[in-house]
């Protein structure tokens, strides 16, 4: 792979950094005027030494962090992606062995302080914003998703600190930290994978505490890294069996107190150990409350996923774009560069086009978690910042899935492309197009596969268009930020006319096969708005990103008119 600096050498990411991001609206929101600073003026917390003070440090201090990523990520990581997908994983006597260089590269990021990004100072992590753990994601997919995952799985536990009791937080979240744990996400069991609310692994409570019983499937490093920590964050039933999603409750469980059945072979990320974990009598300790383990803590944590899988894609696209460009660039055939044919080129420029539309959209989708996340915080807020908050919640319960959707999908479409750029040698495993062709493929599966993500957004969509609704709202909030724009206004009405025809649909069987149609259409329009809204901030690659607006929108116009005639046909 290209071996260079991920974050100094992306010019588009570099231009959503110092252009694009109004680090003014975000900084004193999250960073909550700076409070951590202001409490290690008092209390010399060694873990608040790095607080910045004022807007400025905070986006230097940002800024280190995303070339310290991008640094590992390039210069080292990279560089072992091909040996750790060809050597994998192995399983001895009910351990999982990963090759060497995957641990060591991990211990780099561990030494970086990355492993948890996620969580508060105060608790030892970098507490950054989501738009910049959705930045050093992107950075370190690119390089590769297996070790990413091993390292970025700590971040799952972030939940925590919404849910957990003080005392469970100071016990726990410190120890992960210092212990560069593994955390898996307890959730799919052999016969229930997208329906949740039936999963049948049995919590029950004695006298010294609680105990888990029952199979969980597809647990991505819960085995931990070559005899290093883990937990899981295991869903399991508190309530009776006919109890439903109400009576499903959260726990932690150490990786010593469970047994690891098998590994799977898979497709891609061959090097993420993805475990089948047996729990007998398995000690837990409850997280929250009793009931709200899928209802509230589950989601809240699948929601940082699918971000998470949002810049997978984003930093998957990166890669496979990159090593296209290269090669085509490098590739003779008719006495010129591939480069320069008509046909090549075409792909290569539309990977580029879409893939600039997929980080405006995976940074808004952290912007919008950024707006309202840290309003919770305990903090004391006016109405009208708790009235901006709640609309923001709204729309990042929206933006979210269809984030993950949008560029997981986008993912697998443009890898596909890439691999293509390289014609046979993109078969071979000699390139790497042929393994991120084959990691692509999962990130449309795992976190809640589309059609899940379908049915999460599509709500949000259509109650949201109403005159008054969230959605509208949005959408008008983006267009405030573009010019007028002929074929864009053209777009909106042709998504207008498409959420009446969705509603009119008398049978909901019908309705429902059509869901993915009105989300696709919503996804097009939004990321075209986020386009043009760049393009209007852009001071170094106005001229560009114009062309991009331009070509996407035509693209986009299609895409809505051909759903809008599907769904008349409903
Ligand atoms: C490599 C890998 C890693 C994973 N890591 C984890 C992990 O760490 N923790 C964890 O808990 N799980 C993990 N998973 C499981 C993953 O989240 C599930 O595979 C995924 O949610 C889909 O569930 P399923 O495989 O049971 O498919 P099913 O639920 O059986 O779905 C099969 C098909 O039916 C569709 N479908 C199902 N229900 C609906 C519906 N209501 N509406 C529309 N379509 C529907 C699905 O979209 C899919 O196309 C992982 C899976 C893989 C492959």
């Amino acid at each position: 792979m290209i071996q260079n600096n991920y974050f100094l050498t992306n010019e588009d990411l570099r231009e959503h950094f110092y252009e694009l991001i109004d680090w003014n609206e975000i900084v004193p929101i999250y960073e909550n005027n700076f409070s951590d600073s202001k409490l290690y003026e008092s209390t010399q917390n060694p873990k608040l030494e790095m607080a910045p003070t004022n807007p400025d440090e905070a986006i230097s201090y940002y800024e280190e962090i995303l070339k310290s990523c991008g640094e590992i990520s390039g210069m080292y990581v990279s560089q072992v992606a091909s040996v750790v997908d060809t050597k994998g994983l192995k399983f001895e006597n009910g351990d999982v062995v990963h090759p060497q260089e995957m641990v060591d590269v991990i211990q780099m990021y561990h030494d970086a302080g990355l492993g948890p990004a996620a969580f508060k100072r105060k608790y030892g992590g970098l507490g950054v914003p989501s738009i910049i753990k959705a930045m050093i994601a992107e950075l370190m997919y690119r390089s590769d998703s297996s070790i990413t995952i091993a390292v970025g799985s700590m971040g799952l536990a972030a939940i925590l600190e919404v849910c957990a009791s003080e005392e469970m937080k100071n016990e726990w979240i410190p120890k992960l930290i210092s212990g560069n744990y593994t955390v898996t996400m307890g959730l799919s069991e052999p016969d229930f994978g997208s329906d949740l609310p039936n999963i049948t692994t049995k919590a029950i409570q004695k006298d010294d505490g609680w105990y888990l019983t029952g199979t969980k499937r597809f647990q991505t490093v819960a085995c931990g890294v070559n005899g290093g920590p883990g937990i899981t964050l295991t869903l399991a039933r508190t309530g009776s069996l006919e109890s439903g999603a109400r009576g499903l409750s959260f726990f932690i469980v150490e990786n010593k107190n469970y047994v690891i059945q098998g590994i799977e072979k898979k497709l891609g990320i061959k090097a993420s150990a993805t475990c089948e974990t047996v729990f007998e009598n398995s000690k837990g300790y409850l997280v929250g409350k009793e009931g709200f383990g899928l209802v509230k803590y589950v989601m809240g944590m699948l929601n940082g996923a699918r971000l998470s899988v949002s810049s997978q894609g984003t930093g998957i696209v990166t890669a496979a774009y990159e090593e296209a460009l290269k090669y085509a660039k490098e590739r003779f055939q008719f006495g010129k560069p591939i480069y320069e044919i008509p046909a090549v080129k075409k792909l290569l420029d539309r990977m580029e086009r879409e893939l600039a539309g997929m980080r405006c959209l995976m940074v808004e989708a952290a912007y919008s978690v950024d707006k309202y996340y840290w309003y919770e915080d305990g903090r004391e807020v006016t109405a009208e910042e708790n009235k901006t908050a709640k609309f923001w919640e709204k729309v990042a319960n929206t933006l979210t899935p269809i984030s993950k959707y949008y560029n997981s999908e986008m993912c697998n479409d443009l890898v596909y492309d890439g691999l293509q750029v390289l014609g046979g040698a993109g078969y071979t495993e000699d390139y790497d197009l042929s393994r991120l062709y084959r990691d692509a493929r999962i990130t449309n599966i795992y976190d809640g596969t589309t059609q899940i993500q379908v049915n999460a957004a599509i709500g949000g969509i259509t109650s949201g268009m109403t005159q008054t609704g969230t959605f509208r709202a949005y959408l008008d909030h983006l267009a405030k930020g573009s010019e007028s724009n002929q074929c864009l206004t053209e777009i909106r009405s042709v998504f207008e006319s498409i959420v009446e025809t969705y509603k009119s649909i008398p049978d909901q069987n019908t309705k429902e096969s059509f869901s993915f149609e009105v989300v696709e259409s919503a996804a097009r329009l939004v990321v075209g708005l986020l386009l043009e809204r760049s393009k209007n901030k852009s001071k170094s690659r106005k001229e560009l990103r114009t062309k991009w607006c331009k070509e996407f929108h035509v693209d986009s116009l299609g895409i809505l008119t051909a759903n809008h005639i599907k769904l008349k046909s409903a």
